[in-house]
C-alpha cells in the first residue's frame, strides 16, 4: 500500500499486479486484481456514459480507498518494511502484527 503509484492517467488506469496490489504478506493478489479491475471498469463505464473521453478516472482510486481491499492492504502495510530489516526481526514483527494483532497496529513504517 505504501508504494502504490498514481493509479490513473488520461486514457488509462493501473490495476492488479501492474499497480502493485499484491498482498505480499499472504502472497495473494488474484482477488486484488479482480477487485481493482472491477472498480476501474465501473469508473470507465460511468465516464463513457457521461461522454468523457480524455480525462482521468479519478472515481477509481477514490472507490479503492473506500473498498475492503484498501482495508486489507492497510493492515499489511508494514510487511515489506519489516522483512527488509532481516529475516528474524521481520518474522517476529510480522508475526506480532499479523497473527497477534490482526493487522490492527497504530504505527506505519515509511521508506524513501
Ligand atoms: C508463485 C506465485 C504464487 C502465487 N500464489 C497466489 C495465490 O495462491 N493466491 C493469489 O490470490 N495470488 C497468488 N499469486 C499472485 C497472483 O498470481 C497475482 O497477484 C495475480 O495473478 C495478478 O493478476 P494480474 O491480472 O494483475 O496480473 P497477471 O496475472 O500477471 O496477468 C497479466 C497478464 O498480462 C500478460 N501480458 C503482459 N504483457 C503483455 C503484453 N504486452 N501484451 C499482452 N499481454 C501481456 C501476461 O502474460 C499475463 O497473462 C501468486 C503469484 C506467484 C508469482
Amino acid at each position: 500500500l505504501m508504494s502504490l503509484p498514481k493509479l490513473v492517467f488520461p486514457g488509462g488506469a493501473l490495476v492488479g499486479d501492474d499497480a502493485g496490489f499484491l498482498n505480499a504478506a499472504r502472497i495473494k493478489g488474484s482477488h486484488a486484481a479482480i477487485k481493482t479491475g472491477m472498480l476501474a471498469a465501473e469508473a470507465a463505464f460511468d465516464a463513457v456514459q457521461a461522454v468523457r473521453t480524455s480525462d482521468e478516472l479519478t472515481a477509481y482510486p477514490e472507490a479503492f480507498k473506500q473498498s475492503w481491499l484498501y482495508t486489507e492492504l492497510y493492515k499489511a502495510r508494514n510487511f515489506k518494511h519489516w522483512m527488509s530489516k532481516g529475516l528474524y526481526l521481520g518474522t517476529l514483527m510480522v508475526g506480532l502484527e499479523q497473527k497477534l494483532m490482526g493487522g490492527n497496529v497504530p504505527w506505519t513504517l515509511h521508506h524513501q
